[in-house]
């Protein structure tokens, strides 16, 4: 995690957010540097509002060691139209026997970036991978539950909203991970996820790599 201070936006403000309570929106504003200088009171640091190594770990959220290499796209293979929260995401992955949410973000229908486990932590999302990568995740990925067997047929249902959305965040990630390439789970898993060409996108979006 960076140091974080008024002014800053965008995921890691999100997980601070969500961490003090507050709507996560992703900007540090005056009401989160408020929050901030609060908690560090409560911890007894210095409440300076500026969030870094220490006030990081005293909100549970170590610094990230790892060596970030990739970042990894999936889909959360449920029906198109239909949102899936982080919870339900939660309450899957626990069920197949990971610690917690295994993505790091989740994009929502309407765009939002929803915090999953912190960067710090390698995720659950691609074997092979998770100790290297930051996992982000889309909700959709399947035609509609009126199709028959949609669970079995990858459908691109991104939304614009989390097309943008998804730009934003691969370009964040990739400001504070250089040289991160990005890829689809199917290029490492025989899989449909993340229902879309990665690379054919990114060349549209125009992200080089
Ligand atoms: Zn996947």
């Amino acid at each position: 995690m960076t140091t974080l201070k008024r002014g800053s936006r965008g995921a890691e403000v999100k997980t601070l957010q969500s961490k003090l309570n507050l709507m996560a929106d992703g900007i540090f504003g005056p009401l989160t540097e408020e929050a901030v200088k609060e908690f560090q009171k409560s911890k007894g640091l210095k409440a300076d509002g500026i969030v870094g190594a220490q006030t990081w770990a005293a909100l549970g959220v170590a610094r990230n060691t790892r060596k970030i290499d990739e970042i990894i796209l999936h889909c959360t293979a449920t029906p198109e139209g239909e949102e899936f929260s982080n919870a339900q995401i939660k309450a899957s992955h626990l069920a197949r026997g990971f610690s917690d949410i295994g993505y790091h973000y989740v994009i929502g229908l309407n765009g939002e970036v929803r915090p999953g486990r912190a960067e710090a932590i390698a995720g659950a999302h691609c074997t092979g991978h998770n100790t290297r990568s930051i996992g982000v995740c889309y909700v959709g990925g399947c035609p509609k539950r009126t199709t028959p067997n949609w669970q079995m047929a990858g459908k691109d249902t991104r939304t614009p909203a989390q097309r943008a959305a998804l730009v934003k965040i691969v370009k964040e990630l990739r400001g504070r991970y250089p040289g991160a390439t990005v890829h689809g789970h199917n290029e490492f898993a025989n899989k449909a996820c993340p229902s879309f060409k990665v690379k054919e996108w990114l060349t549209e979006v125009g992200i080089k790599q």
